[in-house]
């Protein structure tokens, strides 16, 4: 279907990001395919779902067989609980001292990595009333990040398995390096915990469940065998790394396009943009796009990044503005205002480039990438090839209800 077309109601900018969240379940179905029986899936939505919309492709993500979901911040656990959303949400990192009481309030899981908060969570829950709190440890295997020592850990998890009002829902630990070639370090890390596991044994502690592997690790079998696993790129159809292909049946999500607002010819000799960086050395066409680094096109993509134009390369003219950009028509290519342009593209067909390709030009990852869009880009989510729904940052529409759109 053409997303570009007016039918999509309420009408929206024309630079727009359309989320398949068939893909999502696609790459849900593909992820749970390499587990091992009885393996579960905790599907990891930080960060706004990588950009993506956190509660569309939550949504999507466990009606296709994931069984919890991950986030960063407190924020965005109730977030997620406020759309109605009740599946068990982990809260993946630390938390401040100050929002124990409001994680515990949405029945997010804590993730405990230090004595504070392990603390702060036990004096919240005397005031407290109501179904366990569940507690998550977090060991530091060699990342060193977030987590604590080895034997911290095991003294940690020693007390909240003591602890009546607490619930122990795992225990955890987080690659450094599992998106490269060489394993070896990861699976010192795995050595490390498994230490801190027999100690639990010889403390006549009950084997906790286990995860550790992100993405990376379940698509190399790194880890992806210890009761749960945490999977965040691969969910939106990216690879990892270089080194990490994504596993069969796997596709990206998230594609940008836009309309051209202004069609004009250059000649020979004249400058496009701020600061006249670029300066055309023969007649040309040029065309204007409705995206800027206001949107998260990062200032950065001037000079090296392209557009697609009817499936050809079109190269940016200048600079990046703030919500504008300049492309050459590619030659010999009848363009309108009013026509597609494609900005991020899933595979590449569309001449646009890859979340891949943005990220290799800026040095960067594809997360940074997909994170940096804005929420000036409207997402608009896709079933079955029909707009289900539309989510800008002053409205949200579903087919059966909107909201904010009174104006
Ligand atoms: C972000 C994150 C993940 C997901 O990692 P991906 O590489 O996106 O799969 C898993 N675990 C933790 C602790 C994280 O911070």
């Amino acid at each position: 279907m053409n997303v570009l077309q007016n039918a999509i109601v309420p009408p929206i900018r024309a630079t727009r990001a359309i989320v398949d969240l068939d893909a999502i379940a696609a790459n849900v179905q593909a992820l749970r395919s390499v587990l091992t029986s009885g393996c579960e899936l905790l599907a990891v939505v930080k960060a706004d779902g990588y950009g993506h919309g956190a509660n569309w492709v939550a949504t999507a993500a466990l009606e296709a067989g994931a069984t919890a979901l991950g986030v960063a911040t407190v924020d965005e656990g109730v977030s997620l609980r406020q759309a109605g959303i009740t599946a068990p949400i982990l809260l993946i990192g630390a938390i401040d001292l100050d929002e124990v009481a409001r994680a515990c309030g949405a029945n997010l899981q804590i993730t405990v990595g230090d004595e504070t908060l392990l603390a702060a969570v036990q004096r919240t829950i005397y005031n407290r009333e109501g179904t366990d709190v569940v507690v998550h440890v977090k060991v530091d295997t060699g990342l060193h990040r977030y987590g604590a020592a080895p034997d911290i850990a095991v003294e940690l998890i020693r007390r909240v398995y003591n602890d009546a009002g607490l619930r122990l829902g795992g225990v955890s630990t987080h690659f450094a390096s599992a998106d490269e070639a060489d394993d070896e370090f990861s699976a010192e890390q795995l050595n490390v915990l498994d230490r801190v596991l027999k100690d639990l044994a010889g403390l006549g502690i009950p084997r906790p469940a286990t995860h550790v592997a992100n993405s990376a690790g379940t698509i190399r079998g790194l880890g992806a065998d210890r009761g749960v696993v945490r999977a965040g790129i691969s969910l939106y159809g990216v690879p990892p790394s270089h080194d990490v292909p994504l596993l069969p049946g796997m596709r990206p999500a998230l594609s940008v396009v836009s309309r051209i607002t202004r069609v004009m010819p250059l000649s020979r000799g004249d400058s496009v943009g701020y600061n006249r960086t670029f300066r055309a050395e023969s007649d040309m066409q040029a065309a204007l796009a409705p995206i800027g680094y206001g949107d998260g096109y990062r200032r950065g993509l001037a000079h090296r990044s392209w557009a697609g134009i009817n499936a050809r390369h079109a190269r940016l003219l200048g600079r990046v503005s703030m919500d504008q950009i300049v492309v050459e028509i590619p030659e010999g290519q009848a363009v309108a205002v009013g026509d597609t342009v494609n900005i991020i593209s899933t595979d590449g067909e569309d001449a646009a480039p890859t979340v891949a390709d943005l990220a290799a030009m800026l040095d960067t990852n594809t997360y940074e990438i997909l994170v940096g869009l804005r929420a000036r880009i409207p997402r608009v989510y896709l079933r079955a090839g029909e707009v289900e729904a539309v989510r800008t940052s002053s409205m949200e529409w579903t087919r059966d209800s909107i909201s904010g759109a009174d104006c």
